[in-house]
């Protein structure tokens, strides 16, 4: 296969941080051009927006939306209309029903869409699926916390509906847990911490089960302050405790480390990206947006004090 021109559309922190170096070192891949209104990238054609370069060229072969999930669908839709390949960043959309519209966009126009989950390929999740597998479950505790002013600096959007708040980062979370866990599990109850001067929460914890009643916990907070992130997630099962650390980097058996890798998750989606273009499909699974859309539908709003950048 010739490697796929592509463009990214959203030049902002994960586009920065993390698909820009993922893509330079995959050869499959080459970044032909940026739409963003204030990106200047060097060494590629630079739009303010998608229909610009649509309409402006260079010629591109697929696009990966990493704008906030408010503004995405229609990129998205309208980029497949163009015959373009979409990777979306998560959470895949605002709304359920979107993605529905974007399934069937994606087949009428025969190209591939990709809602990209990028926790799924942290080095410990294929291992713990393993291991978990032969396993009896008996009891699930996440923990995902971390100092929003670190890591969504000025990023007014989160705050807003259809930003996510503590979901944002959240559902990587979810998307491991969904992968990992043999039977699907649906929520029990959420309270939400919700700022005075904010629509989306700042904090959320969760209860769910699973088809056997196991009870499922997670904390979501966007409060912590002054130490890394804690980005964990728990599973007692009859054969003993396993741990993900490190937003799933490193996988522990009652506390022994059995695996860690280096940070590489987005290295694995633009891999399976190319895989999807060439094998001709599209691979959108929606189940951690909806646990997170049934949080917001079911979960009790606490107000609590205005947040301060
Ligand atoms: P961000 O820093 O706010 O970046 C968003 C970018 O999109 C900004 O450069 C913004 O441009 C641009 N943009 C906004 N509207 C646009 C439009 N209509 N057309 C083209 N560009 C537009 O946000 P982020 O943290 O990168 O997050 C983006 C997505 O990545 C979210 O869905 C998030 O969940 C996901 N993600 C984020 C992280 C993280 O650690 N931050 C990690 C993994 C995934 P201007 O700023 O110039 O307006």
């Amino acid at each position: 296969m010739d490697n796929l021109r592509l463009a990214i559309v959203g030049y902002g922190k994960i586009a920065r941080d993390q698909h820009h170096p993922a893509i330079q070192g995959d050869a499959r891949f080459r970044l032909t051009a940026v739409a963003s209104p204030n990106a200047s990238v060097p060494d590629v054609a630079n739009f303010e927006s998608l229909e610009a370069l649509l309409d402006q060229g260079p010629e591109i072969d697929a696009v990966s939306l990493c704008t906030p999930a408010g503004v995405r669908t229609a990129q998205a839709r309208l980029a497949m209309a163009h015959g373009k390949h979409v990777m979306l960043e998560k959470p895949p959309a605002a709304t359920l029903a979107e993605i529905e519209t974007l399934r069937e966009d994606a087949e009428r126009h025969g190209v591939t869409l990709f809602a990209s989950w990028h926790s799924r390929h942290a080095h410990g999740v294929a291992g713990a699926k393993r291991w978990l597998s032969e396993r009896q479950i008996r009891r699930v505790d996440i923990e995902w916390k971390e100092d929003v002013r670190v890591w969504h600096p000025g990023q007014a959007w989160i705050w807003q509906p259809g930003g996510m708040g503590v979901f944002d980062p959240g559902i990587n979370a979810l998307s491991i847990a969904t992968a990992i866990l043999p039977t699907p599990f649906h929520l029990v109850d959420a309270q939400l911490q919700v700022p005075g001067n904010c629509q989306t929460p700042i904090a959320a914890s969760l209860d769910f089960v699973d088809g056997e009643n196991v009870p499922i916990h997670a904390e979501f907070d966007f409060r912590q302050q002054g130490t890394p992130p804690t980005w964990e997630i728990h599973v007692d099962t009859d054969a003993g405790r396993l741990t993900l650390e490190a937003g799933g980097r490193r996988l522990l058996i009652d506390g022994e480390l059995l695996e860690e890798g280096p940070d590489a998750e987005y290295a694995g989606l633009y891999e399976r990206f190319a895989a999807l273009i060439a094998e001709g499909r599209s691979d959108v699974d929606i189940s951690p947006f909806r646990h997170v859309a049934d949080s917001l539908m079911l979960g009790y709003r606490h107000t609590v004090e205005d947040f301060v950048e």
